[in-house]
């Protein structure tokens, strides 16, 4: 039987969000999408003008199966969109020295390996193919041509006028302050204007804002900001995909990744590390020493980008979870309550998929990828920690 019709109130128009909206909207749900905007959001870690999509993820098999139908689902997007927005170039994994079993590049190799992936190893003779690398420190490392990059805030903004199309109420100018909480449950939120909104099922994918709206996650969901720098070569040419893939370079051990020149010019790269955690809505600047060590390491690797125009920085928002893994589950004691949120800086590639992850749990139905995004025992035992009053002396 099908599920019956629901009034779904969403409160975050990012990635999560709009792949939510879709998907339940498509499976007959009234779905109002909020979000302070302008829309897509210039502060929502979504928008941004790139994201690496790719299934490198060392020994976890788990997500680069996911990340193998995510692929699928890019390539079937891209068939049906009349401008490139996912752009096959590959992913070039560096390391400066021999791969180790154990090394998140030598387990990446193998495991997409197991799965039938075409991927090669590299070394210093097969690095030629990318000139701007040779001569750096890289001996070893592979090459997965079935990844690149979706040009991310574009692919937002198409994806926030099919909803929109599909008949979803999308509300910019709408934060929500408050979720309105009555004997039963959640009933709805309550926005920065003073209107309410009620609904029967109430879904929170405001990624790093979340543990600021259910505050018990605050033990286990926290946002770090994280850097990305953009330069401005004075030549493009040596930088453009076919010879400058999407790369990362030692990115285990010193977070450094990025882009081929994107058609503004510029190229983009970032920093995946612990970053610095930050209170949600607090801007953030990339530190000066950031800015430097990512100059020194262009000097070391890339020198022909060492001395290029910085054009902007950005310290953008992950929305991190103590183990790493997404967090999309109902509330266990506050009923109408979804949260769907946890991106840690890898959730964006997976936007064809998050939509029926979410909409599954929503109407009950099982998922068994959906299982490790739950509502985890050792977060609730923290929860339930968080959430006892304080005790008086
Ligand atoms: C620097 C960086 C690089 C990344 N690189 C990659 C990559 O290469 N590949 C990849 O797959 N992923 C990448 N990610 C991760 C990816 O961007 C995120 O996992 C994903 O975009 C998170 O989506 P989201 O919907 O959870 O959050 P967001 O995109 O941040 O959306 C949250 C939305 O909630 C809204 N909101 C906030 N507060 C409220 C409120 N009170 N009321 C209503 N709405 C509210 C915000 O305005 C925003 O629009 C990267 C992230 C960062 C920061």
């Amino acid at each position: 039987m099908a599920p019956r019709a629901r009034q779904v109130l969403i409160v975050g128009a990012g990635a999560f969000g709009i792949s939510a909206a879709l998907s339940l909207r498509r499976r007959g749900h009234t779905v109002v999408l909020t979000d302070p905007g302008p829309l897509p959001h210039p502060d929502a870690s979504s928008t941004d003008i790139s994201k690496i999509i790719r299934a490198d993820y060392g020994a976890d098999g788990f997500y680069a199966e996911l990340a193998d139908h995510a692929l699928d689902a890019w390539e079937r997007w891209q068939a049906g969109w009349s401008r490139p927005l996912f752009h096959r170039t590959g992913f070039l994994l560096l390391r400066s020295r021999e791969l180790r079993p154990g090394d998140y590049e030598y387990d990446g190799f193998t495991t997409l390996r197991e799965h039938g992936w075409p991927v090669s190893r590299i070394d210093t003779d097969t690095l030629e193919r990318y000139p701007a690398w040779a001569g750096g420190p890289y001996v070893d490392g592979y090459w997965n041509p079935r990844a690149g990059y979706a040009e991310s805030a574009r692919v937002m903004s198409l994806l926030i006028a099919e909803a929109q199309e599909l008949g979803v109420d999308v509300r910019p100018g709408l934060r929500c302050v408050e979720l309105l909480d009555s004997d039963a449950g959640v009933a709805g939120a309550r926005f920065d204007d003073g209107s309410e909104m009620r609904a029967d099922e109430t879904i929170v994918a405001a990624g790093a804002w979340t543990p600021q709206l259910v505050p018990e996650l605050q033990p286990v969901m926290w946002a770090t900001g994280q850097p990305v720098m953009h330069f401005r070569p004075t030549d493009r040419q040596p930088y453009e995909a076919d010879r400058f893939p999407v790369w990362g370079a030692d990115i285990s051990t010193t977070g450094w990744y990025g882009f081929p020149v994107h058609s503004n010019g510029t190229i983009k790269i970032g920093n995946h590390g612990p970053g610095v955690r930050l209170e949600a809505g607090d801007p953030g600047e990339v530190a000066p020493q950031i800015i430097d060590a990512c100059r020194e390491f262009l000097a070391g690797s890339l020198p022909g980008l060492a001395v290029a125009e910085l054009e902007s920085t950005r310290l953008c928002l992950y929305c991190d979870t103590f183990d790493g893994d997404f967090w999309i589950d109902r509330h266990p004691a506050r009923k109408g309550l979804l949260v769907a949120a946890g991106g840690n800086g890898h959730g964006f590639k997976f936007v064809p998929l998050l939509g029926e992850l979410i909409a599954d749990v929503l109407e009950g139905r099982e998922n068994p990828v959906a299982r490790r995004f739950r509502w985890r025992e050792k977060g609730r035992e923290r929860i339930e920690q968080a959430r006892r009053p304080p005790e008086t002396k």
